[in-house]
């Protein structure tokens, strides 16, 4: 991309919304408003994305059919429940690039990532390490610890958590590979975040399922803050498996109903130890009750539960709107929308004490921008809370702050400035 000749007025920011073809998707989402009835500055759709305007109207539909019909809605409803985790999956697998049978959603984001885990983490005596970044989200920590233990090994030896280097704050693909091509060997799985949700570094996925799949390991990932945000080839790419949730650029809800990912080379691999429920179960035979578990061939193999149907609808509703806006054009918004915050603070670092730590290469990077606060970054964060922006604060020192192409405006992105420096 040329660089884009940008300005720092709010008749510029006007401008560039003006031309904005996505502009008017804002209106479709409930903004949260201050006390004075204006609307928040609302930065973090990385973390809890907002309410579009569609989903009360999805979930009503089904809360009335289940009013109406009892259990008989399984089958009567209007959107009938038995299948109705199926209604979502073309949508889920145009964001991940997942093929036919590749992805599906259900459960939350730890739980599948455990489910996958007892598939695809299956260590020997001497091909049995994990490798994760070290400043992953700390329930994957826990979940990749726990999972060493759980196999009789010492995390601190079995799980190799990659720094960046010293005096870094990303770590660098080269030393991904590196370390991937001297320790490949005693390495079972790598279970890398799609992008750290710390530093806003979206990781050169295809590249580590290459180095990986070379040296014989199995590659996964945790997309919570890729999925929504930037395009995803996961069957192109190789991955192996992957799991995400929906509640982050998703917008389906508070702990709304999760997705995982599994590559069609592992559809017919029934053998592969897992841990099974009866929604994993071959479909035609479901109700006959039987005690011997027969996998669906692929991802869908892995549902436990029956779904979540409310939860469900109001995903449905988000991803009607995805499916309208489609990732390239939301990708394109948002690169300029990225760019666009990162000329303006860069305009005004003499001012504020701070240092984008978000890799600059727009190839490596999605919707937030991660800002290392050098002096008082607390009391930084507070002052943008009252004045009416909405960002996240990560202990001891970062500021997360995400612009949303779906819903933040280049105005917002001019005003968040004006209020950072004022
Ligand atoms: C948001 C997030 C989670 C949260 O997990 P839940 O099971 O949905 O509570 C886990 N991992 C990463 C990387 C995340 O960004």
């Amino acid at each position: 991309m040329p660089p884009i000749p940008f300005t720092n007025t709010l008749q510029f920011a006007r401008q560039l919304d003006a031309q904005d073809q996505l502009r008017s998707y804002r209106e479709r989402f409930h903004l949260p408003a201050q006390k004075n009835g204006e609307p928040f500055l609302y930065f973090t759709g990385n973390s809890l994305g907002l309410q579009p305007q569609s989903t009360r109207d999805y979930v009503m539909t089904e809360l009335d059919d289940w009013a109406k019909f009892g259990v008989e809605g399984h089958f009567h409803a209007r959107n009938p429940w038995m299948p109705y985790h199926e209604f979502l999956t073309e949508s889920v697998s145009r964001l991940v690039g997942a093929q036919a049978g590749e992805a599906v959603v259900m459960g939350s984001l730890t739980n599948n990532l455990h489910l996958l885990m007892v598939s695809f983490y299956r260590p020997t005596a001497t091909r049995y390490k994990i490798l994760m970044e070290a400043d992953a989200f700390p329930s994957d920590h826990y979940a990749m610890d726990s999972q060493a233990k759980f196999h009789g090994f010492d995390p601190k030896d079995a799980v190799i958590k990659m720094k960046p280097r010293e005096g870094e704050y990303t770590v660098r693909t080269e030393d991904i590979l590196d370390m991937i091509a001297r320790e490949g060997d005693s390495i079972a799985t790598i279970m890398f975040g799609g992008m750290n949700y710390y530093t806003g570094q979206l990781f050169e996925m295809e590249k580590i399922v290459q180095a990986g799949h070379a040296k014989g390991c199995i590659v996964g990932f945790d997309l919570a803050h890729a999925v929504g945000n930037v395009p995803l080839k996961l069957h192109d790419w190789g991955v192996d498996f992957a799991a995400w949730c929906h509640y982050k650029y998703c917008n389906a809800g508070p702990g709304s109903v999760a997705g995982l990912f599994v590559h069609e080379r592992f559809a017919q691999d029934t053998d592969r130890p897992r841990f099974a429920g009866w929604w994993g179960h071959d479909k035609e035979r479901r109700f006959l009750m039987e005690s011997e578990f027969r996998p669906i061939a692929g991802a869908e193999s892995w549902q436990l539960s029956n779904a979540p149907i409310l939860s469900m609808a109001s995903l449905r509703a988000s991803l009607a709107i995805f499916d309208e806006v489609g990732m390239e054009a939301l990708r394109a918004k948002s690169l300029k929308l990225t760019a666009y915050l990162e000329y303006l603070l860069a305009d005004v670092y003499e001012q504020v004490p701070i240092q984008v730590i978000t890799p600059s290469e727009p190839a490596q990077r999605g919707a937030q921008l991660s800002l290392l606060t050098l002096k008082d970054g607390k009391a930084l964060f507070n002052k943008l809370m009252e004045q009416g922006v909405i960002t996240d604060w990560r202990e001891p020192n970062v500021i997360r702050m995400a612009p949303v192409p779906l819903y933040n405006s280049y105005e917002d992105v001019w005003r968040f400035v004006q209020i950072l420096i004022s």
